[in-house]
């Protein structure tokens, strides 16, 4: 009886703190198959939280008018007119293409507590939102471009 409770609350531990990990999201890859398809930066960012260098990326300085998708699986995610200089150095927008593109987490890691936003097709991390972006929505989608694709135009695969 008493190992049984154990191993009861033992459970529901490790089911508290894989959740992220363990959500059922459209698309559900391995983690062999990631690595395959991303580069190593980009399975680092995306698929382990892990966040790119500020400035030393691709799109923190990208003016060109076009949409950002998903690495890892094509979904529009932000549109080139909602990105802002926001001077930290990693591609910045107030909102995201549709309410429906990403997903938010609470995160606290490293002592903070942060919202964690991922990719709502594939479960990607993108990065965090915080509460001091510009008009109109006063938020900041601080992304990482690892887990971005920037496109001029977007192709039908993006809008499935
Ligand atoms: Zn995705």
């Amino acid at each position: 009886m008493k190992r049984l409770t154990i191993f009861v609350l033992l459970a529901h531990l490790l089911a508290c703190s894989t959740e992220a990990q363990q959500k059922k999201f459209p698309v559900m890859k391995t983690e062999a198959e990631w690595k395959k398809q991303l580069t190593e930066q980009q399975y680092y960012v995306a698929r382990k939280e892990e966040t790119e260098s500020p400035f030393n990326n691709a799109y923190h300085d990208n003016h060109e008018k076009g949409v950002y998708t998903c690495i890892g699986c094509g979904q529009l995610l932000f549109a080139s007119d909602t990105k802002f200089e926001s001077g930290t150095g990693w591609p910045s927008f107030f909102k995201p293409a549709n309410n429906k593109a990403v997903e938010e987490h609470r995160d606290q890691k490293f002592g903070m507590v942060r919202r964690e936003v991922h990719c709502s097709r594939c479960g990607s991390h993108l990065g965090h939102v915080f509460e001091d972006g510009p008009k109109p929505t006063g938020l900041r989608y601080c992304m990482n471009s690892a887990s971005l694709q920037f496109a001029k135009k977007l192709n039908s695969r993006n809008l499935m």
